[in-house]
């Protein structure tokens, strides 16, 4: 990680906790939170967004807080501005683990749902679909409905279009309008 982006991250995370006093969690929790490590999850991620890593050995069962994180990582692009407002509802749910509810139960969900923010929450798919446009080299075109699906490698012609069963074509990314 650069210094500009470990700048990036650290306003991100201001962003956050400041939306979260906003909210009413108290400084004691936030400041805790603070003080977790971030960073970031491989490149070519496209289904995580951010990740919550808890300390080896936790006992997932018992009483957990801010000082049984390990670290947060989350997804490089949502610094870029288009995704800033998503990545701080990211942070916010990584938060919401770290605050002691490692899987997404009753507990977890009336905690994640005081954002409020559900236009960022929705952008999730819209990331998705995103990072997997961006990571592919290859779209198999179908000739007939013009589906087109982006992957990392060529089909080939081994791949027939599920709708219409025309053999899907390879067309390079950059020659895709
Ligand atoms: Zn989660
Ligand atoms: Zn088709």
């Amino acid at each position: 990680m650069d210094f500009e982006e470990a700048e990036d991250l650290e306003r991100l995370k201001q962003q956050v906790i400041e939306q979260m006093l906003v909210i009413g969690f108290d400084e004691g929790a936030t400041s805790e939170l603070g003080e977790i490590t971030l960073g970031f999850l491989r490149r070519d991620a496209t289904q995580r967004h951010g990740v919550t890593r808890f300390h080896p050995g936790v006992d997932l069962k018992g009483e957990l807080g801010p000082k049984n994180i390990r670290r947060v990582d989350l997804h490089r692009e949502l610094l870029v501005a288009e995704w800033r407002d998503y990545g701080a509802y990211v942070l916010y749910h990584e938060y919401c683990h770290c605050l002691g509810h490692p899987s997404h139960g009753k507990d977890f969900r009336a905690i994640e749902r005081l954002w409020g923010d559900d236009h960022a929450r929705k952008m999730g798919r819209r990331f998705t679909d995103y990072l997997r446009q961006r990571n592919a080299v290859w779209n198999w075109l179908c000739p007939t409905c013009k589906a087109v699906h982006a992957r990392r490698k060529r089909s080939n012609g081994r791949y027939k279009c599920r709708k219409c069963d025309s053999i899907l074509v390879d067309v390079a990314n950059s020659n895709l309008a």
